[in-house]
């Protein structure tokens, strides 16, 4: 784990931003997986077979695909493992279900129930997930919204976009910048 203090970001992170999430073990992991996926299908599968095998361009299909499939598992859990804990999520239990789970079925049962990213308030130190407005310990607003619906907002917006509210009339605290970059 990083040790900078956690910041109310919104959950706008880029396909690349959560590529950066990805360790370096998991990486070289995924290498490492792919190796020996081809090191089987090319040395250690013809070794054990009796008749000539599939054609080569086929072999050369198989091999590649089901070595792409085992390295990118790996990064799913290089993924996972950094993901969970800035949701609140259990590492240990997601990281045993992906790798127990047959087929890359507990990777996906960890997108379909993962949690929202969780956040430090800044003002009283309770988590506070990354949809609310305000802290739910201390009121501390957390992220730009609507006075008159209390939407979320832009702290670049001057209108509300749901119902036309002036946002400047709000007053929004200037701190509200540092959690909108
Ligand atoms: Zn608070
Ligand atoms: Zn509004």
């Amino acid at each position: 784990m990083d040790s900078t203090p956690q910041r109310a970001q919104k959950n706008t992170g880029t396909f690349s931003d959560e590529l950066y999430l990805i360790p370096r073990w998991s990486v070289a992991g995924a290498v490492l997986a792919f190796a020996v996926m081809q090191y089987i299908f090319w040395i250690v599968l013809p070794a054990h077979r009796h008749h000539p095998g599939p054609p080569v361009g086929l072999r050369l299909y198989f091999s590649i695909s089901w070595s792409a499939l085992a390295a990118l598992y790996v990064l799913m859990i290089g993924y996972i493992s950094r993901d969970s804990p800035r949701r609140g999520m259990s590492l240990r239990l997601w990281t045993v279900v992906c790798i127990v789970m047959p087929g890359g079925i507990g990777a996906v049962l960890y997108f379909l129930l993962r949690q929202p990213i969780i956040s430090i308030c800044p003002a009283c130190g309770a988590q506070v997930e990354n949809e609310y407005h305000f802290c739910p310990q201390c009121a501390w607003q957390v992220t730009p919204c609507c006075g008159n619906c209390y939407r979320s907002t832009r702290i670049t917006d001057l209108f509300c976009v749901h119902c036309g509210h002036d946002l400047a009339s709000d007053h929004p605290p200037a701190r509200l910048h540092a959690f909108t970059k």
